[in-house]
């Protein structure tokens, strides 16, 4: 990592966003920004056993002085709406949400889509032969990449009874909805040293999974998760560079996350 990455990163944002003319001359146009993240209000879904998104007003009109003041208190779960899971999630010892290295939240971005077998299915389950698919239509996952699972559930964020596949509020024993399969997490982990992995639905694993296998093997190799990612179908599969920055919450196993993608303005 390290220079290498950084390396990488540069070049992903000098040549293939657009920061740089045809001739090389500095270029005009900044690259097309696409915000990756839902917002945080009363209806945004959390794990079904969590404390939502409060969000209590303290302040708001005219000051005696005259002077327009607001502000409120906030509290929640750190694992609810668009978020980061931190390795110490699910590994002990691992990472928090602080301590994960700054060079993680930033990489080359890859999208797999399973649009067309989640619908089929909403147990279905990205599997290590649908990441070696995509490899052979498009190129190797480069090492450090930020993988990004698109399902296709982001069509249901408005109906928590559909994202979740449940029809029980406050229960999380009979959640429906797809995710990724262990010999995907192994390869990305392992074969491909991916920096992290984010998924359209509520969770990496899909949800009738009672192990998180996706989980513990993802943290295990220091790799962050980002769950509850919006706005998948404005991506392309690839050249496109990933920026995922959580609250920065000492010691958090997770933390609300602000995603954006950067792509070359004339990209599909
Ligand atoms: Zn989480």
């Amino acid at each position: 990592m390290g220079l290498w990455f950084l390396f990488v990163v540069l070049i992903a944002l000098c040549s293939g966003c657009g920061l740089r003319g045809k001739r090389g001359e500095p270029a005009s146009e900044i690259p097309r920004v696409v915000d990756l993240s839902y917002p945080f209000d009363e209806s945004t879904i959390y794990w079904p056993t969590s404390k939502g998104f409060q969000h209590e007003k303290t302040a708001f009109g005219r000051t005696p002085a005259g002077y327009w003041y607001s502000s409120f208190n906030y509290s929640a779960n750190e694992h609810g709406g668009t978020h980061m899971d931190a390795p110490i999630h699910f590994a002990e010892g691992k990472e928090s949400v602080d301590q994960i290295p700054i060079q993680r939240h930033i990489g080359p971005g890859v999208k797999i889509d399973v649009v067309e077998q989640a619908s089929r299915d909403r147990d279905y389950r990205l599997s290590a032969d649908d990441v070696r698919d995509w490899e052979s239509d498009h190129e190797r996952i480069p090492r450090g990449a930020i993988v990004l699972v698109q399902t296709g559930w982001g069509r249901y964020w408005h109906d928590r009874t559909k994202y979740l596949g449940s029809q029980k509020p406050g229960d999380a024993s009979d959640l429906h909805f797809p995710g990724i399969a262990q010999d995907a997490a192994e390869f990305l982990a392992k074969e491909r040293g991916v920096s992290m992995v984010g998924i359209d639905t509520a969770s990496l694993d899909y949800g009738a999974s009672k192990d998180f296998i996706v989980h513990q093997i993802l943290s295990e190799g220091g790799i962050p998760g980002l769950e509850n990612v919006a706005a998948l179908d404005q991506l392309p599969d690839t050249g496109f560079l990933v920026l995922a920055l959580p609250m920065k919450i000492s010691g958090g196993s997770g933390a609300p996350c602000r995603i954006v993608a950067l792509l070359d303005q004339h990209a599909n």
